[in-house]
C-alpha cells in the first residue's frame, strides 16, 4: 500500500511555493516505514499553458457546484479530471489524500475525489489540510465518497489510518484528528500536534523541483524548510495559535546540517525558512545566523520576523548569513486597531524597524489586513496614512482582505467583534466558501459586508502601488 499525497489544483491564485505539508508527512510517514508519494497538480497542471487558461481563467464555482450536487460534467471540468487520471494509477487501489489550503483547492479536490470514488470504488479518499482545520470542516456529512477528514497536524494520524487500513480493523477512536462514520454516525476523535523534534526533514523527492523555481511568482524563495511552530501571540483574527500548546524550534546546528543535506540533494540554495511565526524568537534567529556564519553555509533565504522584539545588529548578522527578505506582519496603521487585534506592535516604533532592514538591503515583505469587522473608519485612514509615508521603506506590501476562520477567537465571540450574525450557509457547496462571506458586520447586511471588505482592499492595494511599492493580496 502506497499512500498518495495530492495538492489540489488551485485555480485564482498565483503562488507557486513547493508544498511543506506533503513533504514533512511524506518524510515522516516514509521513517515509519509507510510508502509514499507525493504530486502537485497545482504546479503541474500549470506547465500546460492551454489546461491553465481552461482550468485557472475559466474556473467556475457554478460549474462545480452542479458537478457536486447533478454530476453535470462541463469540459473544464472533464479536462482537470482526465488529467488527474492521466496522473496517477488506476489501478492501484492504494489511499488517496488531498491535502486543502483554501477555498478553490477544496473545490477541486471534492471534484477529483467524486470522479475518482465513481472510477475506482474502493479506493479510500483522505481529505485534511490547514483550511479545514481552521474552519473545522467535517465534510463527509455532504460528502459520501469521502472517507476520511484529518484535523490538524496529519502525520501521526495518517500514520495509524495507514496501518488500520492495512490490518482491516474496525478501531479508529484512537486515531488522532480523525473524523470518520461509524453506524451511520460521524465521529470526530482528539487532534494531536505533531513535534518539530518529531518531524523530520521534508522529502521533495517527487516533486519536479526545478519547475518551482522557473515560474514567475512573487516567492522567491520556493523551496521551504521548516524552522518553528506554534507562536506565543495571541492575536484574535488567528486560526493558528489555537491549534498549537507550544511553541518550538529547531537547534540551529540541526537546521544547519539539514539545509547542507538539502542543498546538496537538490542543487538549489535558496531556501525559505519557515516559521509559523517567529515572535519573541530574535535570540534564537540571532544563533541560527551564528550557526550559518560559523558553517560559512552559502544559502539566500527569506523568513518571518516579528516587529515586537528586535535587538540590535539583528538586521546586519541576518544580511551577512544570508537573509534576502523578510515577512513582516504589520497588519494595519492604527495602535487602536492593533491593541483590539491583541496584536503587539508599537506602530510607532515600526518605520525605525523597516529602514533598519532597508538599510541593510533586505527586502521586506509587509503584510496588511482590510476589513477586520471592528475597523473603523479613523483606523483604515490611519493604514493608509501609513502606507503612504512609508511605502518606500516597504519592497512588497501585501493586502489580504479580512477572513474570518472557526477556530480562531472571533467566530466564538462574534458580538464582542462587531459581527451581528454569522449566517448559517445550507447549500452543499456554498456552505464551505470562507465565513467572511456569511458575515453581517454592525450596520452592513451580509452582502454588503462582503463588497465592502473588498472594496478596502482594493483600495488601500491601489494607495500602496501608486505609493511606489510592489503590490500583491488577494480580495
Ligand atoms: S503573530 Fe501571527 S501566528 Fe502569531 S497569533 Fe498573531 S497572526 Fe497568529
Amino acid at each position: 500500500m502506497k499512500l498518495r499525497l495530492i495538492i489540489p489544483p488551485a485555480p485564482r491564485t498565483r503562488s507557486f511555493a513547493i508544498p511543506i505539508s506533503i513533504t514533512q508527512i511524506k518524510a515522516f510517514l516514509e521513517n515509519h516505514g509507510c510508502l509514499v508519494s507525493t504530486i502537485d497538480l497545482n504546479i503541474l497542471t500549470r506547465k500546460n499553458a492551454q489546461f491553465f487558461d481552461h482550468i485557472f481563467n475559466k474556473f467556475d464555482e457554478d460549474g462545480v457546484r452542479s458537478y457536486l450536487v447533478s454530476s453535470e460534467q462541463n469540459t473544464y471540468l472533464r479536462a482537470m479530471v482526465q488529467f488527474f487520471f492521466r496522473t496517477i494509477d488506476l489501478k492501484d487501489p492504494s489511499p488517496v489524500g488531498f491535502s486543502i489550503t483554501g477555498y478553490d483547492e477544496l473545490l477541486t479536490a471534492l471534484v477529483l475525489a467524486k470522479a475518482l470514488k465513481a472510477k475506482c470504488p474502493d479506493i479510500k479518499i483522505i481529505l485534511g489540510g490547514r483550511f479545514l482545520t481552521a474552519n473545522q470542516y467535517v465534510i463527509l456529512d455532504d460528502f459520501d465518497f469521502i472517507d476520511f477528514v484529518i484535523w490538524g497536524a496529519g502525520e501521526k494520524g495518517l500514520l495509524l489510518l495507514l496501518k488500520h487500513l492495512q490490518a482491516r480493523n474496525n478501531k479508529l477512536d484512537h486515531i488522532p484528528g480523525l473524523i470518520y462514520r461509524k453506524n451511520k454516525k460521524i465521529l470526530k476523535n482528539k487532534k494531536a500536534a505533531i513535534e518539530l523534534s518529531e518531524s523530520p526533514m521534508a522529502d521533495f523527492s517527487d516533486l519536479p523541483v526545478e519547475l518551482y523555481f522557473k515560474q514567475k511568482d512573487h516567492n522567491r524563495f520556493p523551496l521551504p524548510y521548516l524552522i518553528s511552530t506554534g507562536c506565543l501571540n495571541r492575536c484574535c483574527y488567528c486560526s493558528i495559535w489555537p491549534g498549537c500548546s507550544s511553541v518550538t524550534t529547531k537547534p540551529p546546528q540541526k537546521v544547519v546540517t539539514e539545509l547542507q543535506d538539502l542543498i546538496e540533494k537538490y542543487k538549489v540554495n535558496r531556501i525559505d525558512l519557515v516559521a509559523d511565526s517567529l515572535t519573541g524568537q530574535a535570540k534564537y534567529l540571532e544563533e541560527l545566523c551564528d550557526a550559518i556564519l560559523v558553517n560559512k553555509l552559502k544559502i539566500r533565504w527569506g523568513t518571518q520576523i516579528s516587529l515586537n522584539e528586535t535587538r540590535p545588529g539583528l538586521f546586519k548578522k541576518m544580511k551577512a548569513a544570508g537573509c534576502e527578505l523578510v515577512q513582516i506582519g504589520i497588519e494595519s496603521g492604527s495602535q487602536a486597531l492593533l491593541i483590539k487585534m491583541k496584536k503587539m506592535i508599537q506602530i510607532d516604533a515600526v518605520p525605525k524597524v523597516l529602514k533598519e532592514i532597508h538599510k541593510q538591503g533586505i527586502i521586506s515583505r509587509c503584510n496588511f489586513i482590510a476589513g477586520m469587522p471592528f475597523e473603523t473608519r479613523e483606523d483604515f485612514e490611519a493604514t493608509c496614512d501609513f502606507v503612504r509615508k512609508n511605502a518606500s521603506l516597504m519592497d512588497v506590501v501585501v493586502v489580504d482582505s479580512f477572513k474570518l476562520y472557526k477556530a480562531c477567537i472571533i467566530f466564538y465571540n462574534p458580538t464582542r467583534f462587531n459581527i451581528a450574525q454569522v449566517k448559517t450557509e445550507t447549500d452543499k457547496v456554498l456552505k464551505y466558501r470562507p465565513y467572511c462571506e456569511h458575515m453581517e458586520n454592525g450596520q452592513q447586511s451580509f452582502a454588503s459586508t462582503r463588497k465592502f471588505i473588498s472594496i478596502k482592499t482594493k483600495l488601500l492595494q491601489t494607495i500602496a502601488k501608486e505609493s511606489g511599492a510592489e503590490v500583491i493580496g488577494s480580495v
